[in-house]
Order: C-alpha cells, then sequence, then structure tokens
C-alpha cells in the first residue's frame, strides 16, 4: 500500500477523489479520516494533516522564568514536541502497513518540513518503507495527475531551512520575551512579547505613529477659479503656483482678478494605463485591504479557495507566469460562466496574448490564478468576493494597456495664470473589467488657445498640510517584504501576533503606549533588536540552506552569537529599560475620562489589594468614587473608543485563541442583553466554552 500524506484533511479527501475516481472508500483511524482506494499500480490510503505535527520547545527544566537565567536559553537543547497527539497516532497507525510513503504537503519551506516530520515519526513504525514527495501548485486533476507522473524525493534542504527558522523563532523569542518581561515585572497573561520579525515590524508601526504624533502642518494658501465658457460650460481651476506659503501674497492675487480671463494654452496628452502584474501573495493582501479584510483573512480564504481546487497556491512571490500554465485554456474555461463570458472573450479575440509580468520571478509556485470554474451560489461571500478578485486580476493582466487622455489648459486672468486639469478614458480595456482600479473621470470643455472665458467665482481658500496615514495591514506587509522580514508565509500572521500580545490596535494597526515605550526603549538600548537589518540577514541564510551553500546547523550558530551580543548590551541597560517600559505601560493603563458628573478624573484600570482583582476605578479617588468591575481573565487593552449606546469608555479583552471582545465598561449599558451583564463574576468572558 502506498501511502499519501496531505498537509491538511482537506486536501487529502480531494487528492483522493481525483486519483481515484469514484471508488473512494472512507475510514477512521483513531478518529482521524484515512481515504483508501485501488489503482492499476496497486493500494492507496491518503491521510490528511493539520499543518505542523510537531513543534520545537525547550525541556522542561527550562520552564521556570524564576529558576533559569534568560541567557541560559540560548544555548539549550532544543526538541521536537507533538502538538497533533490524535494525528501522530492514527499516522503510525497506517504507516505499518505501508511500502512506499508519498509526502504530499505544500511545496515550500513550512510544507517540506512538514512532510519531513511526519516522514520520520511514520518510519518510527515502519523503516523498510520507500519515502517519495510529489510537488504541485494547484489542487486539480491536471495537476495531480501530472505530479504523479514526476514523483521525486523529499527536499532536505527545503526542509531544513524550515528547520532553522523554527529553532532562531524560538531562541529568539524565548530569550528576548523572558528578559523584558522579567526586567518589567510584566508576567503571566502581561508577559512582554519580543521576536525576531515581530518587533521590527512594530518599529515599523511605531515610527509612524510617532512621525504622525510629532507632526506639525504648515498653513498654505490655494485661489481658485470658477469658469465658464461662451457656450456655458462651466469648469475650475486653481493658480498655477498651487500652494501660497505667505496669506498675503495669495490675497493679493485673489483681489486683482476680474471677471474674463483667455486660454493661453492646451496641452492634450495620451497616457498608456498598464494592467497590474499577476498576482503574488503580497500584491494579494493589498488588493484584499481594498475588499476590507485583514492580511489574515485574506489569506485564509485565499488557503480555503486553494484547498478546494479554484484557485492556485496562493503563498508565492512568483509575479511571472512559466509557459506551463495554458493561459488561453485557462480564460476559455472562465468564459464559459455568464459572469465572466464578455471578458474572456475580449483576451481571447486578440491576436497574440501578452501577458503583464512582475518583478519578482520564482520557479517554485506560478503566480495565483484561477484553476476552476466555480458558482457564486458555492461560495460564501468573502470566498466569492476573493474568488473575483482573482479571476479579474488574471484577466486583466491578459489584456491590453487602456488609454487615457489627459488635458492641462493654461488659462490667463489679469496676469496670473491658472492650469485646470481634466482626464478621461478614452480606450477603456482591462479597466472596465477590474473595478478595483481607481480612477474618476474628470471633464473639462474642448478649449482653444486665445479663446475667452468669464470668471464667475473666485475663492481664497485656507488649508493646512497634513500628517502621513498610518499604514494599512496591507502596505504593512508591502514594507516588510521589502525589508526582508519574514516570508511570504509568515508576514500575515505577525499582525496578528502583534494584536494578541496587545502592541497594536484597530485597523489600520495603531501601536498601544506600550508599544511605543518598548520600541523606543530598544532603539536607544539595542537598536539591532528594532531594526530589519539582523532580521533580514537571517533569512539571507536560511535562504543560503535551501541552496547548500549553508548548513542548518551553521546558520542557527551565527543566530546565536548575534543574540549573545545583543544580550550583552541589554543585561547592562536592565535599570533604565525597566523604568522606561513601566512608564508606557501605566500610561496604558488609562481608560478614558470619568463618567461622573463634575470629575476631571481619569478612569484607570486598578488592582483591588485583598481580592488582587482588577477592576476600573477614577484617579480622583477618594474623593470620587466611581468604579466598574472587570473581567478578570485575559489581556486587557484601553481605546480611545466610546460605547455608542452609552458614550463610557470601551476596552478589549484578548483571551488566547478568541477573538478579542470589545466591552463597554458601563454595567448598565442599554447596548448589552441580560447575559453580557455579569462578566465580573465567575464566568470570565460571556463567550467562555467548556475548554477554559
Ligand atoms: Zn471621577
Ligand atoms: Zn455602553
Amino acid at each position: 500500500m502506498k501511502l499519501i500524506i496531505s498537509e491538511k484533511e482537506i486536501a487529502a479527501k480531494r487528492i483522493a477523489s481525483i486519483l481515484a475516481g469514484n471508488g473512494v472508500k472512507d475510514e477512521k483511524v483513531y478518529g482521524v479520516p484515512v481515504h483508501s482506494f485501488k489503482r492499476a499500480d496497486g493500494d492507496y490510503k491518503v491521510i490528511g494533516l493539520k499543518g505542523h505535527i510537531l513543534k520545537v520547545d525547550y525541556p522542561g527544566e527550562y520552564a521556570n522564568w524564576f529558576k533559569v537565567e534568560p541567557t541560559e536559553l540560548i544555548d539549550a537543547k532544543i526538541e521536537k514536541i507533538p502538538i497533533q497527539k490524535k494525528i501522530i497516532r492514527a499516522l503510525k497507525k497506517v504507516a505499518e502497513e505501508a511500502d512506499e510513503f508519498i509526502i504530499a504537503t505544500d511545496y515550500d519551506r513550512e510544507g517540506e518540513l512538514i512532510g519531513y516530520d511526519a516522514l520520520q515519526l511514520a518510519s518510527e513504525k515502519n523503516s523498510r518503507a520507500e519515502s517519495k514527495r510529489v510537488k504541485f501548485s494547484a489542487i486539480t486533476a491536471r495537476d495531480i495527475d501530472e505530479a504523479f507522473s514526476k514523483i521525486g524525493k523529499i527536499d532536505l534542504n527545503l526542509a531544513f531551512a524550515g528547520r532553522a527558522r523554527q529553532d532562531i523563532d524560538l531562541i529568539w523569542g524565548a530569550t528576548l520575551t523572558r528578559f523584558m518581561s522579567l526586567a518589567t515585572y510584566q508576567l503571566r497573561d502581561k508577559f512582554l512579547s519580543v521576536g525576531r520579525v515581530q518587533t521590527p515590524t512594530l518599529a515599523i508601526i511605531v515610527e509612524r505613529e510617532l512621525e504622525i504624533k510629532s507632526f506639525i502642518p504648515t498653513p498654505y494658501w490655494v485661489v481658485k477659479l470658477s469658469l465658464k465658457t461662451g457656450s456655458g460650460e462651466e469648469f475650475e481651476a486653481i493658480h498655477k503656483k498651487k500652494r501660497f506659503l505667505k496669506n498675503e501674497e495669495a490675497a493679493g492675487i485673489y483681489k486683482k482678478l476680474g471677471d474674463r480671463g483667455t486660454v493661453s494654452g492646451v496641452v492634450e496628452r495620451i497616457k498608456d494605463v498598464k494592467p497590474p502584474p499577476p498576482f503574488n501573495t503580497t500584491a494579494l493582501i493589498m488588493s484584499g485591504s481594498v475588499l476590507g479584510f485583514g492580511a489574515s483573512r485574506t489569506i485564509n480564504i485565499a488557503e480555503n479557495l486553494y484547498m478546494n481546487g479554484y484557485i492556485s497556491y496562493p503563498r508565492t512571490d512568483n509575479t511571472v507566469y512559466p509557459s506551463s500554465i495554458d493561459l488561453k485554456e485557462i480564460t476559455s474555461m472562465l468564459g464559459k460562466s455568464d459572469q465572466y463570458r464578455k471578458m474572456a472573450g475580449e483576451v481571447l479575440s486578440q491576436e497574440k496574448i501578452t501577458p503583464t509580468r512582475g518583478r519578482k520571478k520564482t520557479t517554485d509556485h506560478p503566480p495565483i490564478y484561477p484553476t476552476s470554474l466555480v458558482e457564486k451560489s458555492r461560495l460564501k461571500s468573502d470566498e466569492w468576493k476573493l474568488y473575483d478578485l482573482v479571476v479579474r486580476r488574471f484577466i486583466s493582466t491578459l489584456l491590453p494597456s487602456s488609454k487615457m487622455k489627459s488635458i492641462t489648459a493654461t488659462i490667463n486672468v489679469d496676469g496670473e495664470l491658472f492650469t485646470a486639469n481634466g482626464s478621461n478614458m478614452v480606450e477603456d480595456n482591462w479597466t472596465k473589467f477590474y473595478p478595483y482600479y481607481k480612477h474618476k473621470d474628470v471633464y473639462i470643455p474642448d478649449l482653444k488657445e486665445k479663446q475667452e472665458l468669464s470668471v464667475t467665482g473666485k475663492e481664497l481658500q485656507d488649508k493646512e498640510t497634513k500628517p502621513p496615514g498610518r499604514y494599512t495591514q496591507g502596505k504593512l506587509v508591502e514594507k516588510m517584504e521589502e525589508l526582508g522580514l519574514g516570508t511570504k508565509a509568515t508576514r500575515h500572521t505577525i499582525i496578528q501576533v502583534l494584536v494578541n500580545r496587545g502592541y497594536v490596535k484597530n485597523n489600520p494597526p495603531q501601536p498601544t503606549e506600550k508599544a511605543i515605550a518598548v520600541i523606543k526603549m530598544l532603539k536607544k538600548h539595542a537598536e539591532k533588536i528594532s531594526s530589519p537589518d539582523m532580521t533580514s540577514e537571517l533569512e539571507m541564510y536560511m535562504d543560503g540552506i535551501v541552496s547548500g551553500e549553508e548548513t542548518r546547523e551553521e546558520v542557527v550558530e551565527k543566530s546565536r552569537s548575534m543574540l549573545k551580543e545583543v544580550m550583552v548590551v541589554l543585561n547592562k541597560e536592565k535599570e533604565e529599560i525597566s523604568a522606561e517600559v513601566r512608564k508606557g505601560i501605566k500610561e496604558d493603563q488609562v481608560v478614558g475620562k470619568c463618567v461622573r458628573e463634575n470629575c476631571k478624573g481619569d478612569l484607570i484600570v486598578r488592582v483591588a489589594r485583598a481580592s488582587k482583582k482588577r477592576f476600573v476605578g477614577c484617579n480622583a479617588y477618594p474623593e470620587c468614587k466611581q468604579t466598574f468591575s472587570l473581567p478578570q481573565k485575559g489581556l486587557l487593552v484601553t481605546t480611545e473608543d466610546q460605547c455608542k449606546h452609552c458614550e463610557y469608555p470601551m476596552v478589549k479583552i484578548i483571551n488566547k485563541g478568541r477573538r478579542p471582545w470589545d466591552l463597554c465598561v458601563n454595567h448598565d449599558c442599554p447596548g448589552k442583553d441580560e447575559k453580557y451583564k455579569n462578566f465580573g463574576n465567575k464566568q470570565g468572558s460571556p463567550k467562555t466554552n467548556s475548554k477554559s
């Protein structure tokens, strides 16, 4: 029997049905689904894992934070520990009768490691079986059949690069997190997490926030005109200088403007609006932001679409279609639906299809493209939105540029020059099928040189420069890629980690005071941890393992010596670090302004001396005795938000493995239904389930 091991159960099921046709028998081994079937070359079984089934961790004797110096963790032994015990048991059981193992996990660093771990476990029960590897980028009949006709071996270098990543993240994360938490007395739920990728990413968010906070707006003035042609067409123009930094100068010009103007020049240009490059992971996440999805949401939906065979593998850096993809065939397939018939027709009517190409080319996976046609009614609404986006992006990359006409007219009014800009799409190609391309036509009338115009209105506008905006999740992922932080497989998860750790809130992500304090302090005392350089250097070494230039041991060792240098500095300046961070944490304890009439105090999170329970109290105590109880479990993050029902302050409660819970501190809030009112007692949170 040949045992196929896939990354997830849903992929296992699909692979079985593709290879077997109809004759799949489903059974359960220790509660885990196993799919069996026969083919001409023998019996097969397929089992699905749940991603990683092992994790790395330190042996038990390192578990006590108070007995082990954080720096001891750097050289401590690392063990592999089962995290999916049921699946491991089932895997070992079915492995007993196999004479061949076929790894069919996702083809990348993480997938190779998952496959390698599974092979190690399976071989414990059966060392005679041969091991093989199939690689594919889409779970469709065509790709799976092709993969099984070109069966190969597992790529140890790729798996070891994944293992190095696991080791390094554990060593850095555990050492730095313990050091920071102990130095600042932030323990248990409140621990201060520091990591190799998450901390430089947080630094990007914090730096932008500080830029926004310290921004001083510069005032400026704009002189604007409303104009009319002889035939009554109206339009607007602004003074050629655009921004006046002195009010008097703008006002002087404004005053002397009369009610007649002359067109002194018209320039028309036709501009190509090029279609976008094929989708890779980062570009997909950016576009997902436009649909209102956070980075993790986009990737989770995309992964689901991939497992079901609707789109190709969504973790890819590639932006160039390989020649093995039949672009025409996919377009024809899409054209079979009413929804996409017209756009597919337009692609196929071209004499030659020239797809766009982006800057990055890799050979592991193609860019993300639709692999089969699915009806809207078969998908959930969010899944459909993302699928439709992938289809439209694919079609767009195969269509010619659109053409836009831009017109710039110069108008002379009493010796002052004004400009009016118009633009409109004169040839709408890919742009008419891709609603995510934002353009608004601005019409100005057909103007001729020396044409006379009447001035129907003038305006002196007061304006000021604006601070830069916060990074959206999509922008942040793009920035991480640019700086070499994380990989296509991990970037989107980092943002979620920062939310769960109480470092960022809201969307677009905004740092908490604690985050600002941690980053400011690290920049001052250990710049290396908050800057992207060291992390991107390590990512480069890990790529070196894949290409065989470095070994896993060498790279992990290099990372150890980097961390040792950092720890020397941190240990030396421990006290200053502690004081600064604790100040930031204190500021995070402000929930909002006191709600009692005439009280000017702040509501803050306090801990009762006797019961050790946390609650909200007014800092004008004892004059003001306003208090509110709080849930005792979970990390509490203060917000600037007010309840939309009663305008009392809102807080966020973050429990591991659950969605953050937004809570109004007012027990009698009209927005709360009965079961939510008693959060203060044993229950912890209203969504408590039996597990915790
Ligand atoms: Zn008060
Ligand atoms: Zn309320």
